[in-house]
């Protein structure tokens, strides 16, 4: 697919591999682009914050997000939900972004967006990256310049941009429809939405069905799947996908 022909206007190919930006507290538009945003979070977005502000994740999302559209209509996404009164993102502090080491990845992959795809059989994911111009952002008018290399190790990208590659692909999974027409918020979806969006109660459902014990897993991988937020997901990923009649990249004992 060439994604330049399907590009917004406010949206660029970004020629050459590098690319004009620089965001630093001296630019007179500081801070302006934490207000009103419409940001989906990816679930490695809500373990890195969830795990920031020590919260369950069932209260993270409570007290933070709201279900919004998602990339096509067999599955719902999840966006942060900004202040009431200033339409703030609700971790805005005084001085700047309160949570900046875990930070969602949108805001670090900002100017630039990430898309993926698959091309032919092969099993890699083909990435892009587009240019954004929203005209209230001025460090595109900054001088200092940035390959898309130094960009994802500037921002600290490439552990959310791994995940986030094993979620895009999920999801392209759930475009297929595969809830055998349960149809949304069916049984099987709400257990989906749990695994993607809620891993504290997704883990205290794996302890409970001893579901890891069903499935030949490596020693060590199983231990960090008992222990980390983040590989838990990635499990339950392939779960999904096993119990929904997708990739079997598990095998039942
Ligand atoms: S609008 Fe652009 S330059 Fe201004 S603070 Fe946000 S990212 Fe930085
Ligand atoms: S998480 Fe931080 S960087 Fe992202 S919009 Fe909120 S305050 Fe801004």
């Amino acid at each position: 697919m060439d994604f330049a022909q399907i590009l917004p206007p406010d949206r660029t190919k970004i020629e050459g591999g590098t690319f004009q930006f620089h965001c630093h507290p001296g630019v007179s538009c500081y801070l302006s682009c934490c207000h009103k945003v419409d940001m989906l979070l990816f679930p490695y977005d809500i373990v890195l914050l969830k795990n920031h502000l020590n919260l369950h994740s069932a209260v993270f999302l409570r007290n933070y997000t709201h279900i919004c559209k998602g990339s096509h209509p067999f599955f719902p996404g999840l966006a942060l939900t900004m202040r009431k009164d200033e339409l703030s993102c609700p971790f805005l502090g005084e001085v700047g972004c309160s949570v900046y080491k875990n930070r969602p990845s949108a805001c670090r992959t900002y100017p630039l967006e990430r898309g993926v795809e698959h091309v032919g059989n092969s099993l890699k994911l083909k990435v892009h990256y587009f240019m954004t111009h929203h005209p209230y952002c001025k460090g595109h008018f900054e001088t200092r310049h940035y390959s898309i290399d130094q960009w994802e190790r500037d921002q600290m990208l490439h552990e959310c941009n791994q995940y986030n590659d094993f979620w895009a692909e999920l999801d392209a999974f759930f475009a297929t429809n595969p809830w055998a027409g349960e149809g949304r918020a069916g049984a099987m979806q709400q257990l989906a939405f749990m695994v993607c969006y809620n891993v504290d109660d997704f883990r205290s459902y794996t302890e409970k069905h001893n579901l890891l014990n069903n499935f030949k897993l490596p020693k060590d991988e199983r231990r960090r799947i008992q222990k980390d937020d983040g590989a838990l997901p990635r499990f339950g990923f392939d779960w999904l996908e096993y119990i929904l009649g997708g990739r079997k990249r598990i095998i039942k004992k």
